[in-house]
């Protein structure tokens, strides 16, 4: 096994899924920008975004813009692809996951969010909560959880306006979805799973909660249940095997809760380079000679390995999944936005 990431290969794999997705993805075309997410925030990470021109950067940008249903309502956000032609705004709709990965994604290319229409998608993300103060994706019946709750958390994060969010139902929601074992599940009543886990605690730093709401004994049972996910790298659950997703998913519950050097960094990095392609890049969730790379893993591998302080990747900043580098920009777009308003 190799101790090395295969840094140019996963930046071609990478480019490759930002030319050409292969068949067997072709199902994900309705979440096409979060694969163009994965790839360009990817790149960002391995310090290879100039892998990619100026001109793909400036057409990556406008495609972006392309996908913004402004105006609409309770519909606006950002739509998955551009398969639902402008000429049937009906059938256009945001999806909290697209709107926030298309933010994301936008800050991480350099552009200034100045085409956002901030008031409007603050809307859609509004019509979006429900009554017991979970999220659904799109206002047009789909299911509710704590990842769209996130998602909705990332997107007032990233406009800096929590207008769209009753805060207090969406934290009651939260603590309601705690389970007997101290960490979360995707609702009520429901099992503990490292990605809803990481999806409750992200909410509520990036709401400025995590310390306000949850009690010294309920932090410390959280800290607990996610450093026992670890298994060499990090289980999504108790008894399952260790996944490359969860060296993020967990990694980065454990970084916001403050405990990270109580986990064992060398034996998480040693798996997740196990289930690195070192031939044609990319990352599997097992071992590589036992499961295919995807997307996903590619990308949550090597936020994880981020997350370790690994010398040549960029720092991440762990709650809204994007580089530190990206989150700085932000800050900056911030201060012009709030002293615009001032002098205004
Ligand atoms: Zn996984």
């Amino acid at each position: 096994m190799t101790s090395a990431i295969a840094k140019k290969k996963h930046a071609k794999y990478f480019q490759r899924i930002l030319q050409l997705v292969p068949s067997r993805l072709a199902m994900f075309d309705r979440s096409r920008l979060t694969f163009a997410f994965f790839a360009i925030s990817g790149l960002d990470i391995l310090n290879c975004l100039d892998e990619m021109s100026h001109d793909e950067q400036l057409q990556a940008i406008e495609w972006i813009y392309r996908l913004q249903v402004s105006d609409s309502g309770y519909r606006s956000g950002f739509e998955p692809s551009t398969t639902i032609p402008k000429e049937a705004p009906n059938y256009q709709c945001g999806h909290l996951a697209m709107t926030y990965t298309g933010l994301a994604t936008l800050l991480i290319l350099g552009d200034d969010l100045s085409r956002v229409d901030r008031k409007s998608l603050i809307k859609g993300i509004s019509a979006c909560q429900n009554p017991d103060g979970s999220f659904t994706a799109t206002r047009v019946g789909c299911e509710s959880d704590m990842r769209f709750l996130y998602c909705a958390c990332c997107v007032s994060a990233i406009l800096d306006d929590w207008s769209g969010i009753n805060k207090q139902k969406a934290i009651d929601y939260i603590l309601k979805s705690i389970s007997y074992d101290g960490a979360m599940g995707q609702g009520p009543g429901l099992e503990s799973h490292g990605g809803s886990t990481f999806c409750a605690v992200a909410s509520l730093f990036l709401m400025g909660e995590l310390h306000n709401v949850l009690s010294k004994e309920q932090l410390n049972r959280l800290r607990h249940w996610c450093l026992m996910r670890q298994d060499g790298g990090f289980q999504g659950r108790p008894g399952k095997p260790a996944d490359t997703c969860y060296s993020f998913w967990i990694g980065a519950t454990l970084q916001l809760l403050g405990v990270s050097h109580l986990s064992d960094p060398e034996c998480n990095r040693k798996f997740v380079l196990t289930t690195q392609n070192t031939l044609i890049g990319g990352f599997a969730k097992f071992e590589i000679s036992q499961a295919d790379t995807d997307p996903l893993h590619t990308y949550l591998g090597l936020s994880g390995l981020s997350l370790l302080g690994e010398a040549d990747l960029q720092a991440m900043n762990a709650a809204l999944n994007i580089s530190q580098r990206a989150y700085n920009r932000l800050q900056d777009i911030h201060k012009r936005w709030r002293s615009k308003s001032e002098h205004s």
